[in-house]
């Protein structure tokens, strides 16, 4: 059976540990982290950490705590995989070390992209990890008087609504003329636009940060404000930048690992033979929606690494493993507002509102190409959300789904 070593002990890859050891796998389970933080979920970081309403010890994540024998060893780097000596060296603050595997799970995760040139400006932050969130809050506690947020995803549509519930004037700057509307498409996008504009946000679209502005406080550059490409300036005491991610792969560039947008894996998120991936960087391919898929959500991040540990102890059996192609969920709270989506639109998909009021920021939207349903959009409609999602995985049809949702 022999070890099994898992990279990234976060949520993909302490639910591969977990799923490994509850359902049979018998050897060492060496989980590794670079983080010394024990184990945590990140979606409170830029909602209820960040507001000051839940501290760490709420936000452990709970596998980190069951009694599933796991070597943990935080502090940790890898730096290198060698797939053919079946090893994988580490930087830690002892110096470098190695460990050999017979499995291993890659669930290395995404950092937060920065904006160059920005290292070491002082009150400009991301929010990726607790440290990040921790240091942000302090800062927020000074009562800043403007704070610009740069990137109208998810993470600083989030950082936006937890700065102004805490009262504080925000900026939020995007350089798409439409947020989101990768992911929601140029309609609902501009719903999501409107809940900040109704929200007291200034909000600047189409625009994007020519550079960051600086005095010297105490010896030190502080962000002063932000230059916007139009030739426009906001001040700013503190800068959040949300624009994106990029993928922890640099260890695995001479491994022989085919990664291109992520770890590409087969469709039980095999890597290669013992090797698996999971979570945000894990790229399988979906026969639901007919691509490959890299999916950056807290249930996808759960639901593969159970998958991936699934496929390793298959091959341990010599059993054929499982396909993994859930129908991808997330949640995203912003203001008094719930917003949910299930499936995998694509920009150019057909919406159609069937239930509520976009004008009222509550109602149900649903996506399809052809006749194969690939969305469900809601904002405060939870339960249409979950319904439309569990048809969604039994194959239901857009015609269907439109034909459900009047009837109901
Ligand atoms: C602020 C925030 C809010 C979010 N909110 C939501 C939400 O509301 N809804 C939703 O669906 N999703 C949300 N997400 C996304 C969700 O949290 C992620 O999809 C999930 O955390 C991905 O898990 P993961 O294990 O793949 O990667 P990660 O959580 O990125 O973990 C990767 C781990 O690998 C470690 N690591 C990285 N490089 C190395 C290395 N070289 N060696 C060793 N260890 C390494 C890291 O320290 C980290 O612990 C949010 C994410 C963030 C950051």
């Amino acid at each position: 059976m022999g070890t099994a070593l898992v990279v990234g002990a976060s949520l993909a890859g302490l639910h591969a540990a977990r799923t490994l050891r509850l359902e049979g796998h018998v050897g060492p389970i060496v989980v590794v982290d670079a983080d010394v933080d024990a184990p945590y979920d990140k979606p409170p970081l830029s909602k209820q950490v960040l507001a000051g309403e839940w501290e760490r010890d709420r936000i452990v994540l709970p596998a980190a705590t069951e009694d599933l024998d796991l070597d943990l060893r935080l502090g940790l780097r890898a730096t290198a995989l060698d797939a053919s000596a079946r090893t994988v060296s580490f930087a830690g603050a002892d110096g470098a070390s190695t460990v050999s595997f017979d499995q291993l799970v890659i669930a290395t995760g995404a950092a937060a992209r920065r904006l160059p040139d920005t290292a070491g400006i002082a009150g400009v932050h991301v929010v990726r990890t607790l440290h990040d969130a921790l240091a942000l809050r302090s800062e927020l506690e000074a009562a800043p008087s403007r704070v610009v947020v740069i990137g109208a995803g998810f993470i600083g549509a989030e950082v936006a609504s937890t700065c102004r519930r805490r009262g504080l004037d925000v900026t939020l700057v995007e350089a798409l003329s439409v947020p989101l509307e990768r992911i929601l498409g140029a309609g609902m996008g501009r719903v999501c636009a409107a809940v900040h504009v109704a929200n007291g946000v200034d909000l600047r679209l189409g625009v994007g940060v020519d550079h960051l502005d600086t005095i010297e406080v105490g010896g030190e550059s502080r962000v002063a404000g932000v230059t916007l490409t139009d030739g426009s300036s906001v001040a700013a005491d503190v800068v959040v930048v949300g624009i994106g991610v990029q993928l922890n792969v640099d260890w695995l560039a001479d491994s022989g690992l085919s990664v291109d947008d992520g770890v590409v894996c087969d469709a039980s998120l095999r890597a290669a033979p013992g090797i698996v991936a999971a979570g945000d960087l894990a790229r399988y391919p979906s026969s639901r929606f007919g691509r490959m898929l890299r999916i950056e959500h807290w249930e996808t991040a759960i639901a593969g690494g159970e998958a991936a540990a699934r496929t390793l102890l298959a091959e341990q059996r010599g059993e054929s493993a499982p396909v993994f192609d859930p129908v991808p969920w997330f949640w995203s709270d912003q203001y008094d507002r719930k917003i949910q989506l299930a499936g995998r639109p694509q920009p150019a998909d057909e919406c159609v509102v069937v239930e509520g009021s976009t004008d009222e920021f509550r109602f149900v939207a649903l996506y399809g190409s052809g006749d194969r349903l690939t969305g469900v959009l809601g904002m405060n409609r939870p339960r249409h959300v979950v319904q439309m999602r569990m048809a969604m995985e039994e194959g239901i049809t857009f015609t269907a789904a439109l034909e459900r949702m009047a009837a109901a």
